[in-house]
Order: C-alpha cells, then sequence, then structure tokens
C-alpha cells in the first residue's frame, strides 16, 4: 500500500509528532498479522491502533461499532484527513448501501465502520471472502460480555470472526477494566494469541472536584457562571425527572441546555446529539444509565448533580470530560440523601450476591467522595493502579480542606441524640439542637430538653456535615434497617466526657476560585481573542461541509495555533493534528486569520 512506515503516516496523516505508549507497539503487532487486546481509559488513542494498520496493510479494515451515531463522525474525521473510509449501517438509505458496497468491492476503502448485525449477515460475510481484508477492529469490545455494564447481543455472534478468517488480524478495544469482563471478551472472541495492552487509566488533564450538595440547582448555577463561555459540558443526574427539571430551569434562565435519556424521543435525542457535537449548544443534562451516545472531543466539564452507583460508572463518566488532552473538569455534588436512594435501589435487588457486590461498590464510592486525600489516588489506587506522588490537580490537592476545632460543636451533637434517646433520625436531632417549634418536637416535649435550642449558632446544613462527620470517624452510628436512627459507639465517650478534642473539615459548597487555565494540552498559555477567532473560521466551514467542528480542526489545534501563532505553511504544519491533507484543505483560512491577528 501506499504506506510503510508508521510514524510517517502519523504525521502525514493524522499530524501528530509522537505515539502515545503504547500505541506504537501495538500498531506494529498489528501490522504484522497478530491480535491485540487494548484496554485505555477514553480519550487515550484506541482509534489510531486500529486505522494505521488498516492504511499499511494491505485490504480493507472493518471496523466494529455499536453505536450508529458515532460512526459517522469517525467517517468524517478520516475523510477530513483525506482516508478512504465509510460506514455500513441501518441508517443508510437503500442506493448509499449499494454504492458502499460497490466501493468496498473494488477495493476503494481503507475503512469500514459496520454495524454488528450487518457484518455477521451470511451475504456480507460472503463478500468479505471475496475481497483483501487488513484487519477487524472490534470497538467497545466490552458490549461482548455479559458481565459488562453495557453487553449487547449482537455482539456475541463477532465471535465467529476469529475462526471465519483465521488469516486477519483481530483488534479489539475498550475503556473497561475490569478483569471478569476482560476475561469474557478475550474467550468469547476468540483472542487466546492476542497480545495484551493495558494501559494507565489516568486521565491528568481531568480535575476532580467534590462538594457537599447543598442546594444543587444553585450551585450548578453558580459553577456554571464560573465558565468560560461557550464551554460544553455534561450534567448527569440520577432520573428522567430530575434530567427534565434541570434541563428546564437552566433554559428558563437563558443556558442554552437540553434533557437526553431514555425516554426521550429518536428525533430529539439525534437533534440534541448533532446540535452539541456541532457546538451549537452549552450543556447535555443527562441520566446516568444514559449519555453512552455522547462523544464529544471538547466536553470541558462533566458535572455529578446525584452520586453514581460506583466508581466504575463515576470513571467512565467523568472520563467523557476532556478527550482532546484540554485541561477539563469533573465536579461531583455529594449529598448524604443519594446514599439512601441507591441504598434502597440496591435492597429491592433479588439477588443477594448481586445486592452485596453492589453494596460494596457503593460503599467504595462514598468513600471516595469523603476522603480527604488525593481524589485521583483513590480513584486509581480503586482501579488497581498506585498514583506515586498526589497529583496537583484535584480539590484536596489544590486546596487542602481547611480543619477546626468542632470540639464543642460535636459534644452537643452527641449529647442531644442521647437525650432523644437514640430513636431519632439526623433530620430530626437537627430539628432539636436548633430549637425548632415544629409540632412533633413540641408534642414529645423535646423542647423541655437540656440540649434543645443549643445549636442555634449553625445552619441545619452545618450539623448535617457535622454529624456526616461524625459518623464517617465512628463517633455515631446510623441504624439503616430502622429509619436511620442516630446511636451513640463507644468511641463517643471520652468526647462527650471532655477527654479529648475534635477536629474535623470545613465542608466546602463551593469550587475554589482558582480557574481552570486556558493552555494547550503541553500546558502553553494561548492568545485567547485569536483562539475565538480561529473557532469562528472553523465553525464556518465546517457548517458548509456539513461536519461537526472537531472534524475540520480539534480544540487541541486550535489552542496551538493560538499559542504558537504560525503564519507560513511550514509553520502551520507544526501544530498537532495537522497533516498533509488538512494543510492543503484548510491551511489557507485559518493562515489569513493568524496573519491579520498579529
Ligand atoms: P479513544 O477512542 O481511546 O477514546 P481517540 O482515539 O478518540 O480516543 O483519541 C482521543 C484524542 O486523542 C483524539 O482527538 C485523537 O486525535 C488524539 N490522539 C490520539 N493519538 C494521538 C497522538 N499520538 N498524538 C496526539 N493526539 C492523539
Ligand atoms: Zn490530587
Amino acid at each position: 500500500m501506499k504506506y510503510d512506515n508508521p510514524a510517517d503516516t502519523l504525521l502525514q496523516v493524522f499530524g501528530y509528532k509522537h505515539f502515545r505508549s503504547p500505541q506504537e507497539e501495538i500498531i506494529t503487532r498489528v501490522i504484522q498479522g497478530r491480535d491485540a487486546f487494548v484496554i485505555m481509559p477514553t480519550g487515550g488513542g484506541k482509534s489510531l491502533c486500529f486505522q494505521i494498520p488498516a492504511l499499511h496493510r494491505p485490504g480493507v479494515g472493518i471496523v466494529v461499532s455499536p453505536l450508529i451515531s458515532l460512526m459517522k463522525d469517525q467517517v468524517d474525521a478520516l475523510q477530513a484527513n483525506g482516508v478512504e473510509a465509510a460506514f455500513y449501517n441501518s441508517s443508510l438509505g437503500e442506493a448509499e448501501a449499494r454504492s458502499v458496497l460497490a466501493r468496498l468491492h473494488n477495493k476503494q476503502l481503507d475503512l469500514l465502520y459496520a454495524a454488528p448485525e450487518r457484518l455477521m449477515s451470511e451475504g456480507f460475510l460472503e463478500r468479505l471472502k471475496e475481497i483483501p481484508v487488513a484487519l477487524f477492529a472490534i470497538d467497545e469490545a466490552h458490549c461482548v460480555s455479559q458481565w459488562g455494564h453495557d453487553f449487547r447481543p449482537e455482539y456475541v455472534q463477532l465471535g465467529r470472526l476469529r475462526r471465519l478468517f483465521p488469516q486477519v488480524p483481530m483488534i479489539a478495544l475498550t475503556a473497561t477494566a475490569d478483569k471478569q469482563t476482560r476475561e469474557d471478551v478475550v474467550h468469547r472472541l476468540g483472542l487466546d494469541e492476542a497480545g495484551i495492552f493495558v494501559s494507565g487509566f489516568d486521565r491528568p488533564n481531568i480535575r476532580y472536584t467534590v462538594l457537599e450538595k447543598r442546594k444543587p440547582f444553585d450551585q450548578l448555577i453558580e459553577y456554571l457562571a464560573g465558565r468560560p463561555q461557550g464551554d460544553a459540558g455534561i450534567v448527569y443526574a440520577l432520573s428522567r425527572r430530575r434530567v427534565e427539571e434541570i434541563a428546564g430551569k437552566l433554559a428558563a434562565r437563558g443556558i442554552s441546555a437540553a434533557a437526553y435519556h431514555a425516554g426521550v424521543g429518536d428525533k430529539e435525542r439525534s437533534r440534541v446529539q448533532e446540535a452539541f457535537l456541532r457546538d451549537e449548544l452549552q450543556v447535555v443534562v443527562a441520566t446516568v444509565a444514559f449519555g453512552m451516545g455522547i462523544d464529544k472531543p471538547n466536553v470541558r466539564y462533566v458535572v455529578h448533580y446525584d452520586l453514581p452507583k460506583n466508581l466504575e460508572s463515576y470513571y467512565q463518566e467523568t472520563g467523557r470530560a476532556g478527550r482532546d488532552g484540554l485541561p477539563s473538569e469533573a465536579l461531583l455534588l455529594f449529598g448524604y440523601g443519594d446514599i439512601a436512594i441507591i441504598r434502597s435501589f440496591i435492597d429491592g435487588m433479588e439477588n443477594p450476591d448481586q445486592q452485596r457486590i453492589e453494596s460494596h461498590k457503593l460503599q467504595a464510592m462514598v468513600s471516595f467522595a469523603e476522603a480527604q486525600t488525593c481524589r485521583r489516588r483513590v480513584l486509581l489506587g480503586y482501579f488497581g493502579e498506585l498514583l506515586e506522588k498526589e497529583c496537583g490537580n484535584c480539590d484536596i490537592c489544590l486546596n487542602p480542606p481547611e480543619r477546626f476545632d468542632a470540639t464543642e460543636d460535636a459534644r452537643k451533637a452527641l449529647s442531644c441524640v442521647y437525650r432523644v434517646g437514640q430513636r431519632f433520625g439526623m433530620g430530626y436531632v437537627i430539628e432539636v439542637l436548633r430549637g425548632s417549634r415544629n409540632q412533633r418536637v413540641l408534642s414529645l416535649g423535646h423542647d423541655k430538653l437540656s440540649t434543645y435550642g443549643i445549636g442555634k449558632n449553625l445552619a441545619a446544613d452545618e450539623w448535617s456535615a457535622i454529624f456526616n462527620q461524625l459518623i464517617h470517624l465512628g463517633y455515631l452510628e446510623k441504624d439503616i434497617a430502622n429509619y436511620s436512627v442516630l446511636k451513640l459507639t463507644a468511641r463517643a465517650r471520652p468526647l462527650l466526657k471532655g477527654e479529648e478534642s475534635l477536629f474535623l473539615a470545613r465542608p466546602r459548597t463551593k469550587t475554589a476560585a482558582k480557574k481552570v487555565r486556558r493552555v494547550t494540552a503541553s500546558g502553553l498559555k494561548y492568545d485567547e481573542g485569536l483562539y475565538e477567532a480561529l473557532r469562528e473560521v472553523r465553525r464556518q466551514l465546517a457548517k458548509a461541509a456539513g461536519v461537526p467542528p472537531f472534524v475540520i480542526f480539534g480544540d487541541a489545534s486550535l489552542a496551538e495555533m493560538a499559542a504558537f501563532k504560525p503564519t507560513d505553511r511550514s509553520a502551520f504544519l507544526e501544530v498537532s493534528g495537522v497533516g498533509a491533507y488538512k494543510l492543503e484543505k484548510y491551511g489557507e483560512e485559518f493562515l489569513a486569520v493568524i496573519r491579520k491577528y498579529v
């Protein structure tokens, strides 16, 4: 074929100077005709691992992908780099489908993206036997496993490929790391001979922040207000109803936002997705169970309005931020009330084994949110990866929690639990502490207690923060089986008797003022005025070509242009993401903007 050195292809076709590890190793292996199984986080750069070998090996590379909506963008992006690519799925009309098959037959395609059921139809398999096939790439390979979180029955059929085409290398790719899923993928796809490549799961460009959930909508608004205009983000919430409500309230405030969940009609869903991809919609509010179809490289922030059920989902969802490598944020609003909601889901499960696993996972999620040490360390540790030093890019690292002497408040809290007879939940105890005139308090005579009204110094949510830490530190127990009644533990004694003092972390409800810097992926400051001007040309070109803006150039490329300000063709070619084809196609338009600007 026309290419023979992968590093040249990387530079000339894709405009990138260096492989990320372990891309090169994987690519070499597949070019040699051997199988590979690639486990890499979202945004890690999986696509090149099969795209480059497909350009090197004779024949067409067949890529299986579960999401029709993503195929078109991938194909557009390849075409924008001058690669002969097409897709074959149910979204094509009859004539279009025929023309794709003709190109396939005439060996005009480098890459063909196909839906699994189309690929595995007998007619199509017959066709493939007649032409050279460079490789099979199975994207989102975890979909083949029932252990995974996204099992797709049509993926199971793919297991036949290994036997039907013994000479064709197969590469499976996923961002799901857990061992059981991994073994299942190998087994079901027949990848026993595959080289397995697991790359680090860290996403250093994402800044993790956890806030105590107080008035979540106000917190969200405040957060959005602190963000640069035009930044795109996803807000995840637990239920459809909540998604609708948040999206509606945002829209009412003039923020461009839309709801996205399984109950939204197909038409509206693709409208939302398109608009978001095209940078015409700023915020997508989605249910946690949904949103896999949102695959946009320049998502700048992901907010969890409600607590996710486990760290696996949380990490996957936050991973949708910053796929382009630019600084991005993940914000979790952590409310104790959410734990109870998830717990009731779990209690409703029929299988006790599953209950146990889910409960354990929830516990890990809560521990992450409550952690007072580097978030990234906790997260990666959960996935079995040791972080050598603290990350310097999470709320705890950037702004270590402030501690205050809570001895007096803690004593008030504990003695009030004692005075009400260790028979009430947190909400009620706080009412008594703050001297509520609530009917229940009065009728039980709790306004006569010595602890009645001694906690007026703090607001109710400040008290919840203290109670939660007391529970977490083991001074109090919450009897989950019994209306979440609070009880003292043995540890509470010395504190109550004044033999011990206690420092607690001051809860945080606002992000630290430190703004995410506007820098390139390698950390260089860039010119924001120029960046906006470049975005504008990109928007026009994208509109004219009928593709999402990132297909023309990603934000990371624009950021480099705005940092280096190249004014001639050879300097422009130095920008990451500018290959030979794009230089010819778009170079002059962008150079004109830069020249005019400098
Ligand atoms: P994944 O499929 O693993 O989520 P992608 O293949 O979409 O990730 O890659 C994520 C981003 O990183 C894309 O914008 C891609 O162009 C970019 N990228 C991939 N490999 C490199 C590289 N070697 N150098 C620079 N950018 C890269
Ligand atoms: Zn950190």
